[in-house]
């Protein structure tokens, strides 16, 4: 079989040339990265839980009327989705003061806040991703006005779609990061949700024991790593239990 021509690697991915044209194979690995690469590990079967995860939470978004670049599953770490234009903006939802957010002004992690917020950051590794407003995005061109207008209306959907499914489950959707694309279907152009979601980048906390189930237990050393990541896909009902015909429905909390 002819190898697959790799376009990109990243961190926590590979991406690949997809079996047609305008389509790529997204290959979750499990590699691990915090602070900016500062601090690089490993999460046993993590690429196969995000693949999952991602799987489903693109589907349910994309059932209420998102659209996403996700097209299929095809194996246990890799997924088939439709290739777009990346826009180099990183959107941060906060429902609950927790990381970047508690350090930068002081504030206690956990506190609620009134309304959710949306930050925005450019995506450059080199420059360690700093944040940025409207006035930069459409100054220097990485979105227009009726996309950023899009990116946020879309945001806001998703924060709230994805705050009552994990809440269904036990789960507080403290924060989380999304990226999206342009889309382009013969001369039309569709912003589309893209990247991946899971616990590499959303910060879950159980919400019976505020117990953390994301990528803070790999970042601050808290052991129970890949149980964390095992216990979100579990509480979703798509983790099987003893075989890839277990598997049970979600985990509805009281
Ligand atoms: N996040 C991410 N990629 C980044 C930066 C942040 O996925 O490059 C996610 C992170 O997992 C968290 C949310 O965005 O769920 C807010 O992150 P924060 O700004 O608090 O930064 P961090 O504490 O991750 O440095």
């Amino acid at each position: 079989m002819a190898r697959r021509r790799q376009i990109f690697e990243g961190k926590a991915k590979v991406i690949f040339e997809g079996p047609e044209p305008g389509t790529i194979v997204q290959h979750f690995k499990d590699d691990a990265s915090a602070f900016n690469a500062k601090k690089i590990g490993t999460i046993t079967g993590k690429g196969v839980i995000n693949n999952r995860i991602s799987e489903h939470l693109m589907t349910k978004l994309g059932d209420i009327g998102i659209p996403t670049h996700f097209m299929r599953r095809l194996n246990m770490r890799e997924q088939l989705v439709r290739e777009v234009e990346i826009i180099p903006i990183e959107v941060v939802v906060r429902n609950i003061v927790a990381g970047s957010l508690a350090k930068r002004f002081g504030m206690p992690e956990g506190t609620p806040l009134p309304r959710s917020i949306i930050e925005t950051y450019y995506k450059s590794s080199e420059l360690d991703d700093p944040m940025i407003n409207e006035e930069h995005i459409t100054a220097f061109g990485w979105a227009t006005p009726p996309e950023l207008d899009e990116m946020m209306s879309l945001t806001l959907r998703i924060n709230d779609f994805m705050s009552g499914l994990f809440l269904g489950v036990g789960i507080r959707l403290v924060d989380f990061k999304l990226e999206f694309g342009r889309l382009w279907e013969d001369d039309q152009m569709r912003i589309v949700l893209a990247d991946e979601i899971s616990p590499d980048n959303c910060r879950f906390w159980d919400t019976k024991t505020d117990e953390k189930m994301d990528k803070d237990r790999f970042r601050d050393d808290m052991g129970g790593v890949e149980e964390a990541y095992q216990e979100v896909a579990r509480r979703l009902g798509i983790l099987p239990e003893s075989g890839p015909t277990d598997m049970k429905g979600p985990e509805l909390m009281q």
